[in-house]
């Protein structure tokens, strides 16, 4: 079954300087990334993408992992991998959420661990199954950051929006 999955980054894989290893793992898959960016995350993005822990002991220090405030990294590499199967095939090179019970080839087996605080840091995450999968690709990416129309679109013509544009250089049309 064709496939769309979230994987992200997290700030430890980032501040490990993991980016070019994960990647290369993850090309062992054939899947197809079809979107990518850097983002800062913020507190509710956090939340959301986390609200199935939110009853967890160690919710507070997940939203601080995840944000970067563990590492000094306030940055997040997101991106969606498409193609037969996705969910599971990421989920498995990715290993166990438990980086001391990942199987010892595994992304998160080669290079996350257990913080003294109990979290676990494990550099990279994936989406668990297609309900999860559509829930945050919405929530981390705007249709048009996506260069396949991976669920239904509708056309909406906004009003009164704000936007940051790029600034017109004052020697421009001189
Ligand atoms: P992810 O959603 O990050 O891909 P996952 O789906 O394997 O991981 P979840 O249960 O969704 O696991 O947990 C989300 C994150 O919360 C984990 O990746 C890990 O960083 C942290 N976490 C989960 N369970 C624990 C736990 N028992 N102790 C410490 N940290 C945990
Ligand atoms: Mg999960």
């Amino acid at each position: 079954m064709i496939q769309q999955t979230l994987v992200l980054i997290k700030p430890d894989g980032l501040k490990k300087s993991l980016t070019g290893n994960i990647l290369t793992r993850l090309s062992e898959t054939k899947l197809e990334i079809v979107a990518a960016k850097i983002i800062r995350v913020s507190r509710e993005l956090a939340i959301q993408h986390y609200w199935h822990l939110k009853e967890s002991p160690f919710f507070e220090e997940l939203i601080k992992y995840i944000q970067g405030e563990l590492h000094g990294r306030k940055k997040v590499l997101t991106m969606v991998y498409y193609g037969e199967d996705a969910i599971k095939r990421v989920r498995l090179l990715a290993g166990a959420t438990n980086p001391e019970e990942a199987d010892s080839i595994s992304i998160r087996g080669s290079f996350g661990r257990i913080t003294t605080k109990g979290i676990y840091e494990n550099v990279i995450h994936c989406s668990e199954n297609e309900y999860e999968a559509e829930r945050e690709i919405k929530l981390w990416f705007k249709p048009d950051n996506i260069i396949y129309d991976v669920y239904e679109t509708e056309v909406k013509e906004l009003k009164n929006i704000k936007t940051k544009v790029w600034k017109k250089n004052e020697n421009e049309n001189k």
